[in-house]
């Protein structure tokens, strides 16, 4: 079994920081209330702005909460990525990843060439 290089820190590095960012993002999710209902409003009736807001906040509050899962998810193939040894390395071309994409995020599966 050969020793890879992911820049400067070893896998179980990787793993306690990748561990670190998910657990961060599983508190905010779990931080997260649902938003409440709108409180009733007689006297703002045909207030329509205020209503098409109160939808946009919660279609906001529904995509950051999307976009945590999905970064959890990343993280939890990079996670498999570094017990199948393939930690660093781009899924597309299998090139090394810079140490510098890398540190910057962890959990990113593509090289700088294939991040777009
Ligand atoms: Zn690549």
């Amino acid at each position: 079994m050969s020793k890879k290089h992911t820049g400067t820190l070893s896998t179980e590095q990787w793993k306690i920081r990748l561990l670190a960012m998910r657990s961060d993002i599983e508190k905010l999710l779990a931080g997260h209330e649902e938003p409440r209902a709108q409180p009733e409003s007689d006297q703002e009736v045909g207030d329509r702005a205020a209503r098409a807001e109160a939808v946009l906040d919660h279609e906001m509050a529904a995509e950051t909460t999307r976009r945590r899962h999905t970064e959890i998810n990343r993280i939890n193939a990079a996670l498999k990525r570094l017990e199948d040894g393939h930690f660093g390395d781009c899924v597309t071309c299998d090139q090394p990843i810079s140490p510098e994409r890398l540190a910057l995020d962890p959990a990113t599966p593509f090289c700088i060439t294939h991040a777009k």
